[in-house]
């Protein structure tokens, strides 16, 4: 599957929003964003003109598509999966983002970033059940155990990881062991429970796709 290999800040400039893609950076005074550059291409002294609905629209999805690591292809067949499911569609595409497999070994802090947890599923470091499972995109569901292989457990970046970010505990659709380097995904968030995500209005999103 194909993924952005460009420059990971940039992005954030684009949007004008932290959309921390860069782990620990992120939180520290190397973060650019800090810096409160103007967006690539523009003059830091002009004033942002007014942007169209579409313009508007557009932006929300490529934040989000950006937050979760994914490209126009695939995040377009989640929206489109969201949208047949039953309930609503904003809801039901979030729930389907925080299923991955690579958000939630992010989100068990089990990685700094969705991009290093992406990493550590491609290279077989996470098991989902027992079961190795290589694929970012694989859809964990409520009760399933996400835990650490056991030749892996002692790697840096895992344990870096959990260090850090494990001392403010999990969100509340999970739990986590760090000991025994093992999570269980207890049921689907909703909107709602998302609270790290900021503003991002999916309604938006709904719109643009549905023109
Ligand atoms: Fe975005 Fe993180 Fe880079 Fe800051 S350090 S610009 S939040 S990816």
């Amino acid at each position: 599957m194909a993924r952005y290999t460009g420059p990971v800040c940039r992005m954030c400039r684009v949007e004008q929003k932290k959309l921390m893609l860069k782990g620990n950076r992120c939180k520290s005074d190397k973060c650019p964003m800090n810096k409160k550059r103007a967006a690539p291409g523009k003059d830091p002294k002009s004033r942002p003109g007014k942007r169209s609905d579409y313009g508007v629209q557009l932006r929300e999805k490529q934040k989000l598509k950006r937050i979760y690591g994914m490209m126009e292809k695939q995040f377009r067949l989640f929206f489109d999966r969201a949208q047949r499911m039953p309930g609503i569609a904003g809801e039901n595409l979030f729930a389907l983002l925080e299923r991955r497999l690579d958000n939630v070994v992010y989100r068990l802090r089990f990685a700094s970033s969705r991009s290093q947890a992406r990493q550590l599923v491609l290279h077989g470091h996470v098991k989902v059940n027992g079961q190795k499972i290589t694929i970012p995109s694989y859809l964990v569901k409520p009760e399933n155990e996400i835990s650490i292989a056991e030749g892996s457990k002692n790697l840096t970046v895992i344990k870096d990881a959990l260090r850090e970010f494990g001392k403010s505990g999990v969100m509340p659709w999970l739990s986590l062991d760090p000991d025994s380097m093992k999570g269980k995904f207890l049921t689907s968030p909703r909107r709602s429970d998302i609270t790290d995500l900021g503003d991002i209005k999916e309604q938006m999103i709904i719109e643009l796709y549905s023109k």
